[in-house]
């Protein structure tokens, strides 16, 4: 049996038994989830789930992680320490300046067909470093070396998204590329996009603040999954 923190039963852990379909979860069930536990992370009371020995025995069998963290690698940017959630909880993958190619949009489509994932967070931030050098890579019109090349040339259309709207600061810049990934990956994925069409799974674009711990909505697919879901009450 899966003990919370506080010594109450984790409510996520009660339905997402292994070897068990995760089809009790919801989109809107588990933006809620990553909201508490983001919330519990910013006041500094985390719970700390599923990181017990038990829970490492019970989740071996499988898992049915409730969420998909597309998000950028800065090591400040750890998505089981910000969110407050434990093994078997969320299925991370994570690039600089979470640009989606090929294999990460293959490891998406794994988890929310095969593992039956509900919700795709894209996870930016605050004074992100792979914005900032395709920001200075554009602006001096040199070429960064190596496959870095790569993760340059996969922020510029954000980039262009945000000339177009005169927005240059690069706080701002960054929620219009978190926005352009979640766009970019819904273009991209038939399969990702066939499984928000049929109401199965949602997409959301938040924001990180590297001081403050906090995450901002900052786009989403469908769009009601915009508005932040205020943080489950502590439970009775
Ligand atoms: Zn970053």
């Amino acid at each position: 049996m899966a003990q919370a923190g506080s010594g109450q039963l984790d409510p996520l852990s009660a339905v997402g038994r292994p070897g068990e379909p995760g089809a009790a979860c919801t989109p809107s069930r588990a933006l809620a989830e990553l909201h508490a536990g983001n919330h519990r992370f910013v006041t500094g009371t985390p719970r700390h789930p599923n990181q017990d020995a038990d829970h490492r025995a019970a989740v071996a069998d499988g898992q049915h992680p409730f969420a998909v963290i597309v998000g950028c690698s800065d090591s400040r940017l750890a998505a089981e320490i910000i969110f407050d959630r434990g093994l078997g909880d969320l299925f991370v993958v994570r690039t600089a300046g979470h640009t989606v190619g090929p294999e990460v949009l293959g490891s998406v489509e794994y988890a929310v067909t095969v593992l039956g994932t509900p919700l795709v967070v894209v996870l930016g931030h605050d004074s992100c470093g792979a914005v900032q050098a395709a920001k200075a890579a554009a602006g001096t019109g040199s070429e960064p070396a190596g496959n870095l090349r790569a993760v340059v040339d996969a922020v510029v259309p954000s980039l262009h998204r945000a000339a177009e709207r005169g927005v240059q600061g690069i706080d701002e810049i960054v929620d219009i590329h978190i926005a352009c990934t979640v766009e970019a990956m819904l273009d991209r994925s038939p399969v990702l996009a066939a499984e928000v069409e049929a109401g199965r799974c949602a997409v959301v674009g938040m924001s990180y603040r590297l001081s403050a711990g906090g995450v901002r909505t900052v786009a989403a697919v469908p769009a009601a999954m915009a508005a932040d879901a205020t943080p489950a009450p502590a439970a009775a």
